[in-house]
């Protein structure tokens, strides 16, 4: 498991993102499948949010290892937005 703190521990891992440009699709809310499009690597990634923390959990190599991965870093992202149209509609 990773912890979310702040933007700045994803930071390499966002710069990875944003030149991979990985596949994050929604198996459900909290929980992603990320795939490389040039390799067709998938991971799947775990978001949740316990005592007031969040945590995102990565089956890839660094993830498992609790390095904050840019598997991770593209989920997070995803499921920020889907939280915030959540609350959004209010559910
Ligand atoms: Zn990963």
């Amino acid at each position: 498991m990773i912890q979310l703190t702040t933007a700045a521990t994803l930071t390499n891992a966002i710069t990875k993102a944003r030149t991979v440009k990985p596949l994050v699709r929604v198996n459900r809310f909290g929980s992603y499948t990320v795939t490389n499009k040039a390799t067709g690597a998938t991971y799947t990634v775990e978001c949740a949010k316990r005592d007031g923390k969040r945590f995102a959990s990565c089956t890839c190599t660094a993830g498992t290892r609790g390095t904050a991965c840019y598997h991770v870093a593209a989920a997070v992202s995803a499921h920020i937005q889907l939280a915030a149209e959540r609350a959004a509609l209010n559910f």
